[in-house]
This record gives C-alpha cells, sequence and structure tokens, in this order.
C-alpha cells in the first residue's frame, strides 16, 4: 500500500546547519495492516508521516501510494487521511457536521454524507451525539470524532500521530482496543506513530523502531521482543537484561540480552547451580508478578521478573538461571 524508497529529509535551521530528519528510509508497509512508526523524541517519525500525508516534500527518494508516486500530490489528492495529536476540531461545529467536513470538501452528494455520518458515528459508538459541541465532550469522545471525522471519506491510509497521549492510562487502554477493532472492521491500512513501546506491541501486526532518522529494525511485535537486532531495538522495546560478556565469563566483546520473565532467581544455599550468583538489592511487589533486582558478584546489576513470589528478602544470597535458548548475542 506504502512503498518508501531511499526517502531523506532534511532541515535547514537558522544558522544553516542541516537537522538530518530521514536518513535513506525504504519501507513497505502492506494493504490492511496496522503499522507502528516507533521510536524516541526526535527520531524522525512524524517527519515520515508527513512526508506520506504530503505536508513535505522528501529531499530524495520516492513514496508510492496504492502504485502511485505521490511527489506531484498534494495532501488532499492523496488517499491519505490524518488523525492529529491535538484532534483539530471545529469547535464552532457539531458532531455531524465535524465528520461530515471532508466528504463536503469533496462536493459528495447529501444523502451519502448523512449516511456516513451515521455510520461512522455507529462504528466509534457515538450515536446519540450528533449535534453536540467538541466542547461538550470529554477528551475520549474528541478523540473518537477525529477518528470518526478521518475515517469518513473513506481513505486508503489513515495516518495517526500519537493519538492517544492525551488520554489517561485507563481511557488510552479503551482506545487502543478500540482502535485495533476499527483497523480490522474496515481493512484501511493504519499506520500509528508512538514513542510507547507497550502501545506499539499491542496494537501492530508490525512495527519500524527507529533512531535518529534511521529505521533499525522491521517486523511483528513478537519478532522484534525476541530478536532484537541490536542493543538500542533491545532496551527500547520492553525490559530487557543487557549483560556484559565479561560478567559472566565469556566473551568480553559480547553483550548477552536476556528478558526479565526468563531469569530464575534461586537461593543460593539450595546448591543450586546457575549462570552467576549475587545478592537481592531489591524486590518489587507489581501484584501478579514480583520484580527483583539482583547486584551479580561481578557487580552488574539484573532484573527477573516472575509470577507470585519466591521466598526472598532483600539481601539474600542467591543463585541466577536462565534457559540457554532465551539468550541473545549482541555484537554490539
Ligand atoms: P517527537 O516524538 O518528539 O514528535 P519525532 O520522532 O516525531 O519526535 P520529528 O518531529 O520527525 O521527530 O523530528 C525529527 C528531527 O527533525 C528532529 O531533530 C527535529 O528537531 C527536526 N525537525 C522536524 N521538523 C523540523 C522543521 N520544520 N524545521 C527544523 N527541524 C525540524
Amino acid at each position: 500500500m506504502i512503498d518508501i524508497q531511499s526517502v531523506s529529509k532534511s532541515f535547514l535551521t537558522r544558522d544553516a546547519d542541516p537537522v538530518h530528519a530521514l536518513n535513506d528510509v525504504c519501507l513497505e508497509i502492506y494493504d490492511n495492516e496496522f503499522f507502528t512508526l516507533l521510536g524516541p523524541s526526535g527520531c524522525g517519525k512524524t517527519t515520515l508521516l508527513r512526508l506520506i500525508a504530503g505536508f513535505e516534500a522528501p529531499n530524495s527518494g520516492a513514496i508510492r501510494i496504492a502504485g502511485s508516486d505521490v511527489a506531484a500530490l498534494p495532501p488532499q489528492k492523496r488517499p491519505v487521511n490524518t488523525v492529529f495529536q491535538s484532534y483539530a476540531l471545529f469547535p464552532h461545529m457539531s458532531v455531524a457536521e465535524n465528520i461530515a467536513f471532508g466528504l463536503e470538501m469533496q462536493n459528495a452528494p447529501k444523502s451519502l454524507i448523512d449516511e456516513r455520518v451515521r455510520e461512522t458515528l455507529e462504528m466509534v459508538r457515538l450515536e446519540g451525539f450528533a449535534t453536540r459541541r467538541p466542547a461538550q465532550l470529554s477528551g475520549g469522545q474528541q478523540q473518537r470524532v477525529a477518528v470518526a471525522r478521518a475515517l469518513a471519506p473513506k481513505p486508503s491510509v489513515l495516518l495517526l500521530d500519537e493519538p492517544l497521549s492525551a488520554l489517561d492510562l485507563k481511557l488510552r487502554k479503551g482506545m487502543q482496543s478500540e482502535l485495533k477493532r476499527l483497523q480490522r472492521e474496515t481493512g484501511i491500512t493504519f499506520v500509528l506513530v508512538t514513542h510507547d513501546q507497550e502501545e506499539a506491541l499491542a496494537m501492530s501486526d508490525r512495527i519500524a523502531v527507529m533512531r535518529g532518522g534511521d529505521v533499525l529494525q522491521v517486523g511483528t511485535p513478537r519478532d522484534i521482543y525476541d530478536n532484537p537486532q541490536d542493543r538500542f531495538v533491545a532496551d527500547f522495546i520492553g525490559e530487557s537484561n543487557l549483560l556484559p560478556g565479561a560478567a559472566l565469563g565469556r566473551d568480553p566483546a559480547k553483550t548477552i540480552v536476556v528478558r526479565p520473565e526468563h531469569i530464575v532467581v534461586s537461593p543460593a544455599s539450595d546448591g543450586a547451580r546457575g549462570h552467576a550468583r549475587g545478592a537481592v538489592s531489591a524486590i518489587t511487589f507489581l501484584g501478579s508478578d514480583t520484580l527483583y533486582e539482583v547486584v551479580l558478584e561481578e557487580g552488574a546489576r539484573l532484573h527477573s521478573r516472575s509470577r507470585g513470589g519466591a521466598a526472598l528478602a532483600t539481601g539474600d544470597r542467591v543463585v541466577v538461571h536462565w534457559a540457554r535458548d532465551v539468550e541473545r548475542e549482541l555484537a554490539n
């Protein structure tokens, strides 16, 4: 659906130093996919979204949407619609008028507009709110109107720029599954921008992890979680233990990555054998899980996450163990 070929983008600042926002980015986003651009602040994800939408032009490279090069197309001529972080609803218009806006711009017949407004209001579960003004809605409801407005013209691609960041945690979780449902129901390709790795893992069919204008890794959430390609991805996605080879008596040039849920901590007094010995330095109760921080004899620190709680106390001497097949070795 979207083919990004060697796209670069830099901005000139006042002192004429170029900021390289995107470096030679290549990406394929498939039809009917929930795709996420994930990375820390400033990594270039919003810039990439704005290039797809047509609000910015690349310095080099090409973008094809549904098979056509879109270089010459202004935003309103692209088969794409955007949900902005701020929602950008028109305050003086009712919910129904907001949703109808895009179709009216396209001179769609009134009967079609009415039908789409009804349909999308139902889709986002806001039947009965058609005549309200945005100011008379909660944040979560305004978010739904913004999504309905973007979906009403039936774009091929929906771009979502940090759409949930203004919502509180509980509402955000609810909207995550709502957006996922909307993507499945409509079959429209969704491209989400977020810096929240949990959100990306929960919602996406595939994720592109970005840093400093580069795409570091593209894959399914499971793929990226289980097989991070480098230290940055391992550290950014989920919780991870990055253990220097030297601390485990191995090649000091390599780092081992092990997820906390794969690390078993046992009392040293059991005579249990493990990969390393240490002492429990902190215990955090998380409800269903307990998190143990262990300082190894060699000085490295690691975290273990387990269901329920082993009978351990802070200061206890322990051995740590994990299965060889959960280790990932990183050269950098
Ligand atoms: P955030 O999550 O903070 O929005 P982001 O990953 O979306 O970050 P971008 O907004 O794409 O990052 O910005 C990428 C880089 O390009 C940053 O260094 C940013 O300062 C710079 N940049 C973006 N837009 C402009 C602009 N119009 N002029 C100058 N520099 C810009």
